[in-house]
């Protein structure tokens, strides 16, 4: 990972009041990061940094806005972090209500452990790893060798 993190915003719906807040207390420390978020969510982060810019200021890095997540976003990320296209994950997903993309959320979790991505699925979780020296420096993350599960034989008819 580079300094310059890349970094993915989730929230659904019952919990884009508190991603909000997230945003609108840390948008300065955000602003050096590149945001790649869902669609609504990424709307709603866009909003909340740009309210904050004083005159004159602008994004550094433009906030990416995939498909919403039942529309796909969620599998969008899942395939960024596969190609190595992201490097945190902070995903507030609503642990009080089923979704009609429910297997999306659970894929999207899956890969981001399998490719040792932090992730924060809360506030607590996301302001430790905002506030953690690691987000100004660069980190060479553990993955673990799959290598002999991908390179093994195949049956032979
Ligand atoms: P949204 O998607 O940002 O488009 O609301 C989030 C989700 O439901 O996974």
């Amino acid at each position: 990972m580079e300094i310059t993190k890349r970094v993915a915003l989730v929230a659904h719906d019952n919990c884009k009041k508190d991603l909000a807040e997230w945003v609108e207390w840390n948008w300065k420390l955000l602003l050096s990061h590149k945001l790649i978020c869902t669609g609504t969510t990424g709307r709603l982060v866009e909003e909340t940094i740009l309210k904050n810019l004083e005159k004159g200021q602008s994004l550094k890095h433009s906030i990416v806005k995939l498909k919403s997540g039942p529309f796909g976003g969620d599998q969008q990320l899942g395939a960024m972090i596969a190609e190595g296209q992201i490097d945190l994950l902070i995903f507030f997903w609503d642990p009080m209500q089923p979704h009609p993309h429910d297997v999306d959320v659970k894929a999207l979790l899956r890969i981001s452990v399998l490719y040792n991505i932090p992730t924060a699925c809360n506030r607590s979780t996301a302001d430790f790893i905002i506030s953690s020296q690691l987000m100004s420096d660069r980190y060479a993350q553990k993955l673990t060798d799959y290598s002999e599960y991908i390179d093994r034989s195949l049956p032979t008819l």
